[in-house]
Order: structure tokens, then sequence, then C-alpha cells
């Protein structure tokens, strides 16, 4: 929308004078990583945040666009990924100053060590409407090195205000040295005895593919301290926390942040993966290496072929949402996983512990899967049919909640 008056020059003929001018400015995503990722963001006119941002930011929707009209002169930039929350919003991108014609940006995610590429706007190029009208068009690039940037880097003092305090002295002071910067990518976790438990050492080991995506996509993000703490420090707590209540003497985890692979869970740092488990018996490395005997419910026999449908309406689901039949009782039903004789027990008593967790809204792993841990359906056996069940066929997946980022 413009508005225009008419103005009488000195000489006697009229001008027209372009009082005020409503511009549309869009910005258009394209995620070939995921093309429907559940970006986060928020919108800031002039450095402030739109008010409907202000406590929450959004998520982009299916059409990829943010729509925005603001007057001529407005500079508008954009919070994305965590560092759209409210406690951080440190670093606007794509930055762009309203003119007098429509501004469309078109942001593209781009594989590879692309360092030089930055978050801002380069040259437009003009587009004719026909109408006499111009669209100012931007081509820019969303890069693994701008993931990096949109993705919060958790300080100490940050993880320490974040961390639950009911946590172990032990377990919250190791946490926190990831936040400080490890010297190794592995830590020994030294827990004197508590109550009837005995002393424990638990011992945590970054695997060697951790940041296979980082480092393919990243031109510098060394492990140690720039990948390892854009994980949330509840991840860490709340996995550490009940892998010691469940007896796990060792983890191997396998994947945390990493900026241009899967869902927004991980690029968001609020999903952690754990691909060897151990106890003071055993070591596992994860791994689905038969057919998942399922249960029959009314005979109570296990039967080695899994059923036609993984779902409770007889439909067999083909995209990446995880159905589940509803549980009669007022808890969530966990039985027929006991069934499954090749499941290590310690892999049965740590995911008992994580579903009990607050902090924790999703639970994957070979053996069961659990898309919302806080309602009351039952998990599903992991059938190995879905591309979310084949791709946890290896490692276990939790994902935190991030209610307190508000
Ligand atoms: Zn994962």
């Amino acid at each position: 929308m413009s508005v225009a008056n008419c103005a009488l020059t000195r000489q006697g003929s009229t001008t027209t004078v372009r009082v005020e001018q409503m511009i549309n400015i869009c910005y258009q995503f394209k995620t070939e990583t995921q093309n429907d990722l559940a970006l986060p963001y928020a919108v800031t006119i002039d450095g402030k945040v739109l008010t409907e941002h202000a406590r929450r930011p959004k998520v982009l929707g299916a059409d990829r666009k943010i729509k925005l009209s603001v007057p001529t002169g407005s500079e508008v930039s954009l919070f994305l990924n965590s560092d759209s929350y409210p406690r951080f919003r440190n670093q606007p991108v794509f930055a762009v100053k309203a003119g007098y014609d429509d501004v469309l940006v078109n942001i593209k995610e781009q594989y590879g060590r692309l360092g030089h590429v930055k978050p801002v706007l380069s040259a437009p190029l003009y587009c004719e409407s026909g109408n006499g009208k111009r669209t100012e068009t931007y081509d820019a690039q969303l890069t693994g090195d701008i993931w990096a940037t949109i993705s919060h880097k958790y300080t100490r003092e940050e993880a320490d205000s974040i961390l639950p305090r009911s946590l172990l002295p032990a377990i919250r002071s190791s946490i926190l040295e990831i936040y400080t910067g490890l010297d190794q990518p592995s830590m020994l976790i030294e827990i004197i005895a508590q109550g009837d438990k005995s002393a424990k050492t638990m011992q945590i080991i970054w695997a060697a593919g951790f940041d296979e995506n980082v480092r393919k996509n990243t031109s510098y993000c060394p492990l140690l301290s720039e990948v390892l703490p854009r994980t949330h420090p509840l991840a860490y707590a709340s996995l550490l926390a009940e892998a010691y209540q469940a007896g796990v003497t060792k983890l191997s985890l396998s994947s945390g942040w990493r900026p241009m692979f899967g869902s927004i869970v991980h690029r968001s740092g609020r999903g952690l993966d754990v691909n060897i488990i151990g106890d003071d018996m055993q070591e596992f490395k994860m791994k689905r290496t038969h057919a998942f005997a399922s249960v029959n419910k009314e005979t109570g026999k296990a039967r080695s072929d899994p059923p036609a449908s993984n779902s409770s309406n007889g439909k067999q689901t083909t995209d990446s949402k995880v159905p589940g039949s509803i549980a009669s009782g007022a808890t969530k039903d966990l039985r027929t996983r006991k069934q499954d004789g090749k499941e290590p027990e310690v892999m049965q008593r740590l995911r008992d512990n994580l579903h009990s967790n607050n902090a924790i809204d999703q639970i994957f792993d070979p053996w069961f899967m659990d898309v919302n841990t806080h309602d009351k359906v039952t998990p599903q056996p992991n059938m190995q049919r879905t591309q979310i069940e084949t791709k946890h066929s290896d490692h276990l997946h939790i994902t935190i909640s991030d209610e307190c980022l508000l």
C-alpha cells in the first residue's frame, strides 16, 4: 500500500511527493536438507522484536515464508533457530532496509564449507511486476557456518543457571566442564556412594563421528570449544542423571548439536544420541540385529513376524510421525516392551528412567519409539518400516523440552 500527495511547485506545476508507504517484505526459505524444517524465528523492526514474537518465537510454516508489511525506511532483521529464543537473540541476520519497492529475500540452504558466506544481503535484482511496481529481490545462502551463528552456544554461567539443583554434585560439575571447554572428548565422573548405591565411575565418550556433519559444513568449528557447548545443558543433565540411576557405567555419545542434518531438534541443540551403553556386567553397541518379537496382547505369546500395521487404526504409516495406541490406564502402558528378550536389560532400565524425566519430550531407540513421552500413548515397537524408525536402528535419541528458555 502506498500513500502519495500532490504538491504545487514554485513554477506552478504539480509533483507527486511520497509521504508514507507501506512495503511488503517476504523472506522465503528453501531448506533443502529438510523441506519442512520447523525453523523457529523472531522478527525485529528497527531493532525491536515484534510484540507477537516477544515471549515465544514463531515456527516457519508450510508456505516457508515470513511475510511483513513495514513503513519505508524500516530496517528488518531475523533471529533464527535457538538464537530466536527470548533469552538469547544475540545474532540478527539477513537485515534489509525497506525502500520504496516491495522486497523478496530468497534464502537457500547450501552444503559445504563456505566460511566466506555471511548472513547479510548483497546487491538486489529488480523485478518488474507489470503494473509499474518493482520487487527488490535478494538471493542469500544459509550455510553451516551461518547455522553455527544462529545456534546458541551456552556459557558455563548459563549452564549453571539451567541445570537442576537436584543434580548430583559430581554430575553437575562434570557437565559444567563441557561449557568451560573440555581438553579431550571424554570424561570420567566419580560419584560417591549414595544411600544403598555404592560409589560409581561413569565414563562418557564423544564418539569420533559426533561432529561429522559439523566438519563437512563449517569452515571452523572445533569439537570441544564450539560443538559440545551448543547442545543444551538439560540434554546432558537428563541423560547422565537417569543413566546413573539405571546403573549405567559407560555411554558413548554419537551426535548432539549439528547444523545440516535431520530435524530442528539437533540443530537447536535439544537432541542427544547414544550409540554404546554399558553397565558393570557388559557393554552394548546399539544395533537391531534380529526381527522384532512383537507380542500378541490377547494370548501373551510372542511372534517373530511384525504385525501388518504399527498403528491402532490399521493403516500403515509412511510419514515421519510415529503413531500409537491409547493406553487404557492413566499412565503409559510400558508392559509390551519388556517382551523383547534381545534388548539389553540396561537399556530397558535406562529407558524407564528417561520416561520419568519431565525434561524429556521424545525417546527413539532401536526397540521402541515414543514421539511424546508426556502423553498416554503406549510407546510403539520400532518395526524398522518408516524412515524415522530405520534412522534409529543403531542409537538411542532423546529430545529435551525448551520451556526453560522462555
Ligand atoms: Zn538424534
